[in-house]
């Protein structure tokens, strides 16, 4: 088991305002950053990062959101991080989403759901490293 995960604060939250809150609610949570960084994906960027679902009929919606404004990525540390940090987020559809959840109380929809979490070890290390280098993780 790896103590370690990558977020984004998506697009629909930046622009919203609630990257302070999501931050504080992850910290409070006990997660530690190790890497962040404020920055903005161009289409083909946002396209390979999610390229798993490029057959999925979403695939298009999905990179032109999350290309249409800045994001926060940072990778995080705590014990048995990928698991916690998704039950911390909450279900892809906020609807769906647990009371207390960060998708429950920032997301807007199963589309603009605020923040991303890995799904697995393996995919939180790929996901960092396309975010960072080793001179950027501390
Ligand atoms: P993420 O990978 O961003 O943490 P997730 O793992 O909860 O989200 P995935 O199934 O990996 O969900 O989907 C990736 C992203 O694609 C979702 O977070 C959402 O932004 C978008 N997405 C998923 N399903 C739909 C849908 N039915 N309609 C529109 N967008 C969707
Ligand atoms: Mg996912």
């Amino acid at each position: 088991m790896s103590n370690r995960t990558f977020t984004m604060i998506k697009p629909d939250a930046t622009s919203k305002g609630y990257t302070g809150g999501i931050l504080d609610q992850i910290v409070q949570a006990g997660f530690t950053i190790r890497a962040m960084k404020w920055t903005r994906l161009t289409a083909e960027q946002a396209g390979r990062f999610y390229a798993v679902h490029s057959e999925r009929p979403f695939y298009g919606e999905l990179v032109n959101f999350m290309s249409s404004g800045p994001i926060v990525a940072a990778i995080l540390e705590k014990d048995n991080a990928v698991a916690d940090f998704r039950q911390l987020i909450g279900a892809t559809n906020p609807a769906q989403a647990a009371e207390g959840t960060i998708r429950k109380k920032y997301a807007a929809s199963v589309g603009e759901n605020a923040v991303h979490g890995s799904d697995s070890d393996e995919n939180a290390a790929i996901e960092g490293s396309f975010f960072f280098s080793g001179l950027e993780i501390f």
